[in-house]
């Protein structure tokens, strides 16, 4: 079971302070969930997680099953396990979906050992159904021209195929109507095990209402403030992001 700690986790953009000492543990067949208002620093520890240059590490450590992943580059941490479903994909224009799906496979899996073609071609076949995509998208440039909902399921698709061992969502329900919400949902609760811990970052409860968190937490200024069940989140829905500011002092 795969065990992914964040402890006192500090980081900044451009010389100013936005993750402030983030604390989380979690293990495999957990999901947790971070909510926040806006421009509290979610997708900041989302980037930080994965090694973004942007975003610079000042304090802190993040560990993966006891390796330390702030000392891995970009690639090292996806090869390890972890995944993020950003908020806003980046179109790569030149490599097809299917190629880059196929890379991203092979760099998790020992030299030698490749997926064959066949295969992959197979499971991305059955993957893209389960997700309702049309079979066109293996073949188009990755989230070149997608629609946002589009680049969300194709984010969740690269998810249920490299199956990694711990899943960052960044907004996954961003841009979703209702029906598009319900496929991703259920394709992430295809993949919920003890071999996978989720983290699902979002603004709203709906998507909590299609994936069940175990945990909840409320991340207001670079900090989580507040962790509780899935009713805090219900809590959050009804009353909003006031009540926890008042208990804990927070001016903005
Ligand atoms: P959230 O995801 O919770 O909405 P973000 O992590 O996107 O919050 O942003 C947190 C803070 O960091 C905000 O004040 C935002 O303006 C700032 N920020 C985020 N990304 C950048 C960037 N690339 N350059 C400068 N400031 C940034
Ligand atoms: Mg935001
Ligand atoms: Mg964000």
């Amino acid at each position: 079971v795969p065990t992914f700690v964040i402890d006192g986790l500090k980081a900044s953009i451009e010389d100013k302070e936005i993750l402030k000492g983030i604390q989380l543990e979690m293990k495999g067949g957990e999901v947790h969930a971070i909510m926040g208002p806006n421009g509290t620093g979610k997708s900041t520890l989302a980037s930080a997680l994965m090694g973004h240059p942007k975003y610079e590490v000042t304090g802190g450590s993040v560990t993966l099953d006891g390796e330390d992943v702030l000392e891995m580059g970009v690639d090292e941490r996806a090869r390890a396990g972890l995944f993020l479903a950003m908020q806003y994909p980046s179109e790569i224009p030149g490599v097809t979906n299917a190629d880059f799906l196929r890379s991203a496979i092979n760099a998790r899996r020992e030299e030698g050992n490749e997926i064959s073609l066949i295969k992959f071609i197979r499971q991305m076949e059955k993957k893209m159904k389960e997700l309702d995509m049309n079979p066109e998208f293996a073949h188009r440039y990755l989230n070149e021209g997608f629609s946002g909902g589009e680049k969300k399921r194709n984010e969740i698709l690269q998810m249920m195929l490299i199956e990694p061992k711990i899943v960052i969502l960044d907004e996954i329900d961003s841009g979703l109507d209702i029906d598009a919400l319900k496929i991703v949902a259920a394709g992430v609760n295809a993949m919920r095990s003890e071999e996978r811990g989720f983290l699902i970052i979002t603004h709203y409860q709906r998507l909590l209402d299609y994936i069940k968190p175990d945990y909840v937490h409320v991340m207001m200024q670079g900090r989580i403030v507040k962790s509780g069940g899935p009713e805090l989140a219900e809590k959050l829905e009804a009353e909003g992001y006031d009540w926890i500011k008042e208990e804990l002092g927070i001016v903005d």
